[in-house]
């Protein structure tokens, strides 16, 4: 039988030059440039894969976050993904992962009232922004679904049930989820494909709605600020390295008593 997924995908930086405005505390978004959290697009590749496996199957984006976040979606599109859903508005902000979790497990129940139903979600491992790893799992948590993380493939697939491998350190356990079921994918599973140029044309046109809380219909008590138990205290950029001190001049030999002085003089031996 056809599959209904969804994958959710985040717009995060892509650069490593973060600045942190001193006065806020907050991230200066105008100075950066963002992109497809870039584990998200193995999350994407092994939606549209499993959609290529099981003719019929259909694979939506959804992602929570700034109006900016359409181009995560755009990208999906691009890539092969049918149709995306962006969560947004002023009552979203603040959410830590609870929240989100919260928020992407309601805007997963508004996408199976449009299609029919949800059988299963994937998410990538974590973000190269906040990176907790923690959402996959919320969003199962949420809809009450299974949630399986670690995945390095996804053997066997049908209407009922997944059979898994679930990478360990000392090898990969094989496990067997109902459907519906939320999987949070690994690198190891794909290669993701470049987005074609039809996948481009798709991306340009597509008419992506937003939901803002109304019409997900959310717990206003669950999103944004109040509904996160998280509170970030302070945020600030890691202090500049300190100059090193190099050791110049001389012989191999009084090269290698200076340092062994200047390790002394610093108690490291
Ligand atoms: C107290 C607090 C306040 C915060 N305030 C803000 C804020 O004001 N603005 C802000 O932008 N962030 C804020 N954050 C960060 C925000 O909570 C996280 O960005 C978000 O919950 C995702 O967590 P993560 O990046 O660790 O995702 P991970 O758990 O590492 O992500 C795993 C996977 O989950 C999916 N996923 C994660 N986030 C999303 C998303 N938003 N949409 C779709 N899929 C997703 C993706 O598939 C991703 O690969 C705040 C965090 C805390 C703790």
């Amino acid at each position: 039988m056809p599959l209904n997924i969804v994958v959710c995908v985040k717009l995060t930086p892509s650069t490593a030059n973060i600045e942190i405005d001193p006065a806020t505390g907050s991230l200066r978004r105008e100075k950066m440039s963002f992109a497809i959290n870039p584990f998200d697009e193995y999350a994407v590749e092994e939606g549209v894969r499993l959609k290529e496996r099981i003719p019929g199957s259909w694979v939506g984006a959804l992602s929570l976050g700034a109006p900016d976040s359409e181009a995560a979606l755009r990208e999906s599109i691009a890539r092969g993904v049918d149709e995306a859903f962006l969560i947004s508005g002023p009552a979203f902000e603040g959410s830590d992962t609870f929240a989100t979790g919260y928020a992407l497990a309601m805007g997963i129940k508004k996408i199976a009232q449009i299609k029919g139903r949800v059988d299963l979600v994937i998410c990538a491992k974590q973000t190269n922004d906040s990176d907790t790893g923690q959402v996959g799992p919320a969003v199962a948590a949420w809809l009450g679904w299974p949630g399986i993380s670690f995945v390095k493939k996804v053997e066997e697939v049908s209407d009922k049930f997944l059979r898994l491998h679930r990478m360990m350190e000392d090898g990969y356990d094989v496990i067997e989820a109902d459907l519906p079921a939320v999987i949070a994918v690994l690198k190891e599973i794909n290669e993701p494909r470049l987005a074609s140029l039809k996948g481009k044309m798709a991306a340009k046109k597509a008419a992506i709605p937003r939901w803002g809380a109304a019409e997900l219909g959310v717990d206003e008590s669950k999103i944004g600020r109040r509904g996160s138990p998280c509170a970030v205290a302070q945020q600030a950029a890691p202090p500049a390295r300190p100059q090193g001190h190099r050791i110049q001049g001389g012989s191999p030999q009084e090269k290698a008593k200076q340092l062994v002085e200047k390790l002394q003089e610093l108690k490291l031996i």
